[in-house]
């Protein structure tokens, strides 16, 4: 039996690119490629000029072209990530009442969000189990839900549908999903998300894809007296998005790497190439650990294993913490599985910039490890 501190895995069972986290996730190399190469024409230049908000008119267009979005839609933008979004919604989507779906630690924030928030009710909270999604409701009093797409603590994923006679809007976190699993566009009103996930870039922006019904309720509030932060004013947040600009200074390097990711995906078939990257390395690592005799899927249901984030349980005498930290000891990294979940676990990001090959490899390289320890 070797020492794990020094067991050194096959180069030839290794992934090529050991870049395995949730976000922030493996960046490509041709995205940084193309950004060295404007670096002195684009880095360090005003982003109320011309060459900046091209850019950020490029990520608008190519997010309408990726989502076919039908006419009216809008594709909004700021400063603050997804976080910040979630406060943004509290002043300027939700008039009074929400309903949340809870099923782990982000989709719990939003409604932690509202429930603070003064100016608005006590939210409905609908929570289901850990590695379970729960389902939302018509009522008419909410008017606005709010739905996860995938779960990033967690590995489980929903279908995004509205539900069966609400009337309110449909507000979808879509931070990890987004550009990794497919969506119908009629189903939301609004779907939001950050681009240090499927679209292979940094954090720190919110980006928010809106419908006619959103853009009219934000709208609305705006002129309502509400009393809201500029920061936080989706309003502002709108008519600066469209003139291609941010409310204040975004970071570009962040802006060009989503350019490229984007229009990556749209050069090679779009959505339904992107999430099928993802799908591909879901079936793989779902087989792996379907087929393997210490592993196994922590998501129960087949239907609810996300595309894009893999959970995977250990039996109880192969130590999950044990093989991460061998993985990165071999420059495979960011394995360890969500903290507050607290489980003998691996969870694998599996966004389209990640090589399904590579997935492949990881599950050698495991099988490797356990097999040497
Ligand atoms: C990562 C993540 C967030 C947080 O995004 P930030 O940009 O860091 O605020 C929120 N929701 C989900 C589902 C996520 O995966």
């Amino acid at each position: 039996m070797s020492s794990p501190d020094t067991l050194r895995i096959p180069a030839d069972l290794l992934p090529r690119d050991g870049r395995f986290g949730a976000g922030p996730s493996k960046v490509r190399a041709e995205q940084m490629a193309a950004l060295a190469g404007d670096a002195s024409t684009y880095m360090g230049t005003s982003h109320r000029q011309a060459t900046v908000r091209n850019k950020v008119g490029e990520v608008r267009d190519g997010l309408t072209s990726l989502f076919t979005l039908p006419d009216g839609y809008e594709v909004l933008l700021g400063n603050g990530g997804t976080t910040c979004f979630w406060d943004a919604a509290t002043f300027h989507l939700v008039s009074e009442h929400s309903q949340h779906l809870s099923f782990g630690e982000f989709s719990s924030k939003f409604a932690s969000c509202v429930k603070d928030a003064p100016h608005l009710s006590d939210p409905d909270v609908i929570k289901s189990d850990v590695g379970t999604h729960p389902y939302a409701t018509a009522d008419s009093s909410v008017d606005l839900y709010a739905l996860t797409h995938n779960e990033t603590s967690t590995g489980v994923m929903m279908p995004i549908t509205r539900p069966e006679g609400a009337q309110g809007l449909v507000a979808v976190d879509a931070t990890s999903a987004a550009g990794g699993l497919m969506v119908d566009p009629s189903q939301f009103d609004v779907y939001y998300f950050a681009p240090q996930k499927s679209f292979a870039s940094d954090g720190g922006l919110w980006i928010a894809i809106c419908s006619p019904a959103a853009i009219q309720r934000i709208e609305t509030l705006a002129s309502s007296g509400r009393w809201t932060p500029a920061f936080f004013d989706l309003k502002i947040a709108l008519d600066n998005s469209r003139l291609n600009q941010t409310y204040n200074t975004p970071a570009l390097a962040t802006i060009h790497l989503l350019a490229s990711q984007i229009k990556w995906m749209n050069d090679q078939g779009g959505l339904s190439f992107s999430a099928g990257r993802s799908r591909t390395s879901a079936e793989t690592l779902y087989t792996w650990a379907e087929a393997s005799d210490f592993a196994t899927p922590f998501v129960q249901n087949p239907a609810q294993r996300s595309n894009v984030i893999g959970t995977i349980d250990f039996r109880d005498d192969v130590d999950a913490t044990l093989i991460a930290k061998i993985l990165r000891a071999n420059g495979v990294v960011d394995t360890e599985p969500y903290r507050k979940l607290g489980r003998n676990q691996l969870r694998i990001a599996m966004f389209p910039s990640i090589d399904p090959e590579d997935v492949a490899s990881l599950c050698a390289s495991i099988n490797w490890i356990v097999g040497n320890l």
